[in-house]
């Protein structure tokens, strides 16, 4: 075993997108893992786009990063060393590694994985991605039958969850994606009923025509994923009563793209003359819910009733060029490094 580890750390604070230079890659002494802890060999670490925020030194829900901090992120690995009681040598687990080929971390943040499926599902579909999927969408989805739900970002761990259990509901589901692979996955592997490719639409009032087309019902629930011009796009095609979950903003994340004030009015506008109900939520509120999640979820994606896809990059030196990419799209569903 090797007495050197390696990680990425925040080299500098991003302006709008980030760029390669704002990581920095670290080697240094694998760490002991104290009394209670394990050491942990990462062998998959989640990319996701709220990492984004802790670069950044602004108020949030979430701490944000010193520079010189590692880069935050969930891990599944393997247990190399354990000095807690209820892990072994060799256990696989995930828990907050942050973007590291090791980890120490107490016993008390970790869950064991049982092997049943694919460690590395624990950061996607049956992980903080699908988890904030289902308690959104039922919790402020409110969803029924027969209504019509819009989702952003669809191929992702997150679109495609809400996708695949509204559409199990009985509602008609419209994907938005970019590109026109990705609009193929969006239908044949998650089932959406219609899926509209964003790049090949160079404004609100354009992307809102192909919606409408594929919404002829209008639209009850917009799960906001994305934000920018989706957003406009949506709103006035929003029904009386429809429900806006607030999950993400992704394109406005590097401080780009942000809409211009004057339009800011008629949006909110939208959301009075329809009584809408717009509901911002942070995953971490509800981690409580995640053994009922679990047991819902899991055996479906084991039977393979709820799919996933996973996008592997390799090698933790890659993981700020593949982050830089899923930032921009160019993902293929759950961005993973694999180590
Ligand atoms: P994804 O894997 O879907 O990756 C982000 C995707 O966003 C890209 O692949 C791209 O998809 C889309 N995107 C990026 N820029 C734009 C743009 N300008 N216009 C339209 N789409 C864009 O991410 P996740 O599924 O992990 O997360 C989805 C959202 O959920 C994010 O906003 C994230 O922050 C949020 N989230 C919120 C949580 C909470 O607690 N509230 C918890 C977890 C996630 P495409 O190429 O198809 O456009």
């Amino acid at each position: 075993m090797s007495d050197q580890m390696s990680r990425i750390t925040l080299a500098r604070r991003p302006e709008g997108a980030p760029v390669q230079d704002d990581f920095k890659l670290e080697t240094g002494a694998l760490p002991e893992p104290g009394k209670g802890e394990v050491l942990i060999e990462v062998t998959h670490l989640s990319l996701d786009p709220y990492m984004r925020g802790r670069m950044d030194d602004a108020k949030s829900y979430a701490e944000s990063l010193e520079i010189g901090d590692t880069m935050t992120g969930q891990g599944v690995g393997r247990v190399l060393k354990s000095n807690a009681d209820d892990f072994a040598e060799g256990d696989t687990v995930t828990g907050m590694t942050g973007w590291a080929s090791h980890a120490t971390l107490p016993a008390s943040v970790l869950r064991k994985l049982d092997g049943s499926v694919p460690a590395s599902t624990a950061l996607g579909v049956l992980g903080m991605p699908g988890l904030t999927g289902w308690v959104g969408l039922h919790k402020y989805g409110n969803p029924k039958a027969g209504e019509t739900l819009v989702v952003g970002a669809a191929t992702g761990p997150v679109g495609s969850m809400v996708g695949q259990l509204a559409k199990s509901l009985g509602l008609r589901t419209v994907a938005i994606a970019g590109g026109e692979e990705k609009c193929r996955i969006a239908t044949e592997t998650f089932g959406f009923d219609a899926a509209i490719d964003h790049h090949a639409h160079d404004d609100a009032k354009s992307l809102r025509a192909a919606i409408a087309e594929a919404a002829p019902d209008g639209v009850d629930i917009y799960w906001e994923n994305v934000a920018g011009q989706l957003i406009e796009a949506v709103l006035p095609l929003m029904n009386v009563h429809g429900r806006i979950p607030i999950c993400g903003m992704v394109a406005w994340y590097g401080g780009d793209n942000i809409a211009e004030e004057n339009q800011l009015p008629a949006m909110w506008r939208s959301i009075l003359v329809n009584r809408l109900q717009v509901t911002g939520f942070i995953i971490f509120d509800h981690w409580d819910e995640f053994p009922e999640f679990l047991a819902d979820v899991g055996p479906k994606v084991e039977a393979g009733e709820i799919s996933y896809l996973e996008d592997v990059a390799e090698g933790l030196e890659n993981a700020p060029e593949a982050f830089i990419a899923m930032l921009k799209g160019g993902n293929m569903g759950k961005q993973v490094v694999k180590l």
